[in-house]
């Protein structure tokens, strides 16, 4: 498996001397799994992806998976500039939850009516296909793609990815759960059972879906996960939906990741504070005992999962 970022910024693009390092495009990551390309939302980022694939391909079908953790704008406004989705023949398959209000493909669409965009989305030559999915697992060829529901305000995956022996794992946007609301009982599924839980207030509520996150990415090769904020900037920005560093280092830990990716870097964090914030982690890493290598995810990092 090669992972591949193409946009790693939270909430708006950010381009500017300040951020050219890291790079200013919205999420967007490109997964090349044996013949299969699967990419994990469509924000800004996806753009050049797009036109990557196109010089790749000369001319013969793109077939591309994409999986959207949720559809707030960061994660698809990047959508209505991938090319490949306007070539006839190739085939672009778009996976993500329906809203109760709304199923995804109009949640796609709406960004393309012509009071936001000139294009609308039937102007798209490529076959678009929209699936809806839950928390479950799907296999492509010998890829399983597993769907979890995060804590984020909107239906947000996150995704795990399992090859050969190998996974990853994107957090999407996800935020502790100690700032969701009390619940008395908790019910889920793990390995195909049901379980329900009775709870006894809010911290044996988070803890309990920590374990379910944790159990979600045990043992990833790879953990991509959101860290907005810092510890300090969190307290101002509760319910907003994003994570910090030490949170993460927690998850990881607890699924015995040993390789942490930090991403949906804030519009206010210039390349000195990413390495700021990844030098911090790493000293929370170091002064907690543990051994997780960290680092930032980066415009154009690739890595090679094997
Ligand atoms: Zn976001
Ligand atoms: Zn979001």
């Amino acid at each position: 498996m090669k992972v591949r970022f193409w946009g790693v910024r939270g909430s708006i693009p950010s381009p500017g001397a300040e951020t050219i390092r890291y790079g200013g495009d919205t999420t967007c990551i490109e997964l090349r799994v044996g013949n299969e390309i699967i990419v994990f939302d469509a924000g800004s980022g996806i753009r050049p992806l797009g036109l990557k694939l196109m010089g790749e391909a000369q001319g013969a079908p793109i077939k591309v998976h994409l999986f959207i953790t949720h559809t707030h704008w960061d994660h698809i406004q990047g959508f209505p500039f991938f090319v490949p989705a306007f070539i006839p023949n190739n085939h672009i398959i778009v996976y993500g939850a329906d809203h109760e209000t709304m199923p995804l493909s109009e949640l796609f669409s709406g960004q393309m009516e012509r009071e936001y965009f000139p294009i609308p989305i039937v102007a798209m030559g490529a076959k678009v296909e929209f699936t809806s999915i839950s928390e479950e697992t799907l296999k492509i060829g010998d890829i399983e793609i597993s769907s979890m529901f995060v804590n984020h305000p909107s239906m947000a995956f996150a995704y795990r990815i399992d090859y050969n022996g190998h996974s990853v794992v994107f957090g999407g946007d996800h935020e502790p759960y100690n700032n969701m609301l009390s619940y008395s009982k908790l019910a889920y599924q793990v390995n195909g059972k049901q379980l329900d839980i009775e709870v006894n207030g809010q911290e044996e509520f988070s803890q309990l879906l920590d374990k379910k996150l944790a159990l979600f990415c045990q043992d990833a090769d790879l953990l991509i996960f959101d860290t907005a904020y810092t510890l300090d900037l969190y307290p101002q920005r509760e319910g907003w939906g994003h994570s910090y560093p030490e949170y993460a280092v927690h998850i990881a830990n607890m699924a015995g990741v040993k390789r942490l990716a930090l991403t949906h870097h804030d519009p206010t964090d210039t390349d000195e504070k990413v390495d700021a914030k990844v030098k911090h982690t790493r000293q929370f890493i170091k002064s907690s005992k543990l051994s997780i290598e960290c680092f930032a995810a980066q415009f154009g990092l690739e890595l090679d999962i094997e």
